[in-house]
C-alpha cells in the first residue's frame, strides 16, 4: 500500500507570450542568487523493486523555494539554468548534497543504498572535465561509485562527442552506473544501446499513463522490457500512479517502478522516516 503522500505544491508559473521574455529574464536573475541564498533543496523519490516491494534506491530531484514566488518546478528553471550556464554550479551542488545524504543513508538505511542523480546534457557538453568534479567529491566523502547512478537522456547519446563518451567511461570506471531517462520520447536510435554501456532504462511516464491490457502502450512496454533484458539492462517504469499499472508492469517483467502510487518525491527527513525499513 502507498504510504503517506508528500506535499509538493508548485506555484502557478505560466507566463503569457508578452510576459514570457521578461519573466525568463527575471527568473534567470533570481536564479543567480538562489545557490548563495540557500533556496534549493532536494527531494527523494523511492525506486521500488517490483517483485519484492523493496526500496534501496531513490532519485534525487531538485526543488527551488523562491523567496516570493513559492516553489518553482525544475521543468521551469532547469532550462534557464542550462541557457545561462548556471547549470554547472547548480549541478555540482546537487551532486554534493545527494552524495552526502547517500553517505548517511548507507549507514542508517541500508549499506547498499543507491542514489540516482540527473545530469544535464549541457553540463556534459560545456565542461569537458565535469566528471572530475563529481568523482573528486565522491572520493572526499569516501563514497564508493556503486552508491551512484547517473541519469542521462537519449539526446546526450545521439550526438555524443568524444568528450561526452570519455566522461561516461570515467564514471563507469569509478563503478558508477548509468541510467537512460525518459526512454522512448527522444529521437530514438537504438544503436547507442549497443555503443554505450547502459545499466538501466527508464520507460517514460507517457507510456505508463494509459497502460491497459491489449493497448499499444502495453505492447511498447513489453517490447522495451524484453529488448532491455536481452541486452543485460534493467528496466525502471516512471510515473506509476495506479495499482493496475503496477500489476501490468510487474507481470511484464519490469524490474523497478517509480511513481506517486509508491510516494511523491519527499524531503530527506520524510523519506528517511517512511523507508527506514526499505519496504513500501
Ligand atoms: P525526470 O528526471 O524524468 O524526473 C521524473 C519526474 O516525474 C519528476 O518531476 C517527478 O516528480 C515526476 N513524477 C514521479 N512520479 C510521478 C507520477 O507518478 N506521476 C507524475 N505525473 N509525475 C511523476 P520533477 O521533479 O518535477 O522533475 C522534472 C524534470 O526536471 C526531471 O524529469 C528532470 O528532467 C529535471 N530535474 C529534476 N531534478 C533535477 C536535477 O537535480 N538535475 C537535473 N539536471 N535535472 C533535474
Ligand atoms: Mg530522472
Ligand atoms: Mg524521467
Ligand atoms: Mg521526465
Amino acid at each position: 500500500a502507498a504510504k503517506r503522500q508528500g506535499r509538493n505544491q508548485y506555484c502557478f508559473f505560466i507566463p503569457t507570450m508578452q510576459e514570457s521574455a521578461q519573466a525568463r529574464l527575471r527568473l534567470s536573475n533570481d536564479l543567480r542568487l538562489a545557490l548563495a541564498g540557500q533556496q534549493f533543496y532536494l527531494c527523494y523519490q523511492p525506486i521500488v523493486e517490483l517483485a519484492t516491494n523493496t526500496v534501496r534506491k531513490a532519485e534525487a530531484l531538485i526543488r527551488w523555494q523562491h523567496p516570493t514566488r513559492g516553489l518553482i518546478s525544475p521543468a521551469d528553471f532547469i532550462p534557464i539554468a542550462e541557457e545561462t550556464g548556471l547549470i554547472s554550479s547548480i549541478g555540482n551542488w546537487i551532486f554534493q548534497e545527494a552524495a552526502e545524504q547517500t553517505s548517511r543513508w548507507r549507514q542508517s538505511i541500508h549499506e547498499k543504498f543507491q542514489i540516482s542523480i540527473n545530469k544535464s546534457p549541457v553540463q556534459f557538453r560545456n565542461e569537458r572535465d565535469s566528471h572530475r568534479d563529481w568523482l573528486d567529491r565522491l572520493e572526499a566523502l569516501s563514497l564508493s561509485g556503486q552508491s551512484v547512478v547517473i541519469e542521462i537522456t537519449e539526446g546526450l547519446l545521439l550526438d555524443a562527442n568524444n568528450s561526452v563518451a570519455e566522461q561516461l567511461l570515467s564514471f563507469r570506471d569509478a563503478g558508477i552506473q548509468v541510467s537512460l531517462d525518459d526512454f522512448g520520447t527522444g529521437y530514438s536510435s537504438l544503436s547507442y544501446l549497443k555503443k554505450f554501456d547502459i545499466d538501466y532504462l527508464k520507460i517514460d511516464q507517457s507510456f505508463v499513463r494509459n497502460l491497459a491490457i491489449g493497448s499499444d502502450d502495453m505492447a511498447l512496454c513489453e517490447a522495451i522490457i524484453v529488448m532491455a533484458h536481452k541486452l543485460g539492462i534493467k528496466v525502471i517504469a516512471e510515473g506509476i500512479e495506479t495499482s493496475s499499472q503496477r500489476e501490468l508492469l510487474t507481470a511484464a517483467g519490469c524490474d523497478f517502478g517509480q511513481g506517486y502510487l509508491f510516494a511523491k518525491p519527499l524531503p530527506a527527513q520524510e523519506f528517511e522516516r517512511l523507508f527506514a525499513d526499505c519496504k513500501i
